[in-house]
């Protein structure tokens, strides 16, 4: 499935956002509209929250929260192997245990194969992982598929929306192949 992080990213997106004064969810229309706003939104880069993360020093690992030691330089987001690069943006943070665990994979990936809830992994982090994904995966082309794993975490974070109504907007939303043409 091509588009697969900026679904995941829309997903991020609508968990972040609040309830209207109603308390009931958006309608499914809110993928739609937003449409626009995906695409310029995850070719952001995610400053603020890489400094959050790093200044937090806490492992993200579900249900871990451990503090890092300061001379600790955490662990890939994505790895090198698959494009990551050896820069502070590229930087998850990870107690030791966790880092090992987590060895050469993809966070997504190595989340996947923890079975660890969606919901567990820090939004923010998710946003900035859809950012990272979309600058590294230039290959990621309207023809080509998202790896399995991305594929495995979108389908369990689709499940966190209200209805099937939504997850076909997202789809629509997110694969409109002519508004945008992703630069090299
Ligand atoms: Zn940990």
């Amino acid at each position: 499935m091509p588009w697969g992080s900026l679904r995941l990213y829309a997903v991020q997106h609508w968990l972040r956002v609040p309830l209207p004064k109603d308390g009931k969810p958006y309608a499914p229309g809110f993928f739609l509209r937003q449409k626009n706003g995906f695409i310029s939104g995850i070719g952001r880069e995610s400053r603020q929250g890489i400094l959050r993360l790093i200044y937090a020093r806490r492992c993200v690992a579900h249900g871990c929260e451990t503090i890092i030691p300061e001379n600790s330089a955490g662990d890939h987001l994505i790895p090198v192997a698959l494009g990551g690069r050896n820069y502070v943006a590229n930087f998850v943070p990870l107690c030791r245990p966790h880092n090992s665990s987590k060895g050469k994979k993809d966070l997504l990936e190595w989340w996947v194969v923890r079975q660890w809830p969606a919901v567990g992994l820090p939004l923010e982090l998710w946003c900035h992982y859809c950012r990272l994904n979309w600058q590294l995966l230039s290959h990621e082309t309207l023809s080509s598929d998202a790896p399995l794993y991305l594929v495995a975490f979108l389908e369990a974070a689709k499940n966190l929306l209200p209805s099937d109504g939504h997850r076909k907007a997202l789809d629509m939303a997110c694969s409109i192949k002519e508004i945008y043409v992703k630069p090299r």
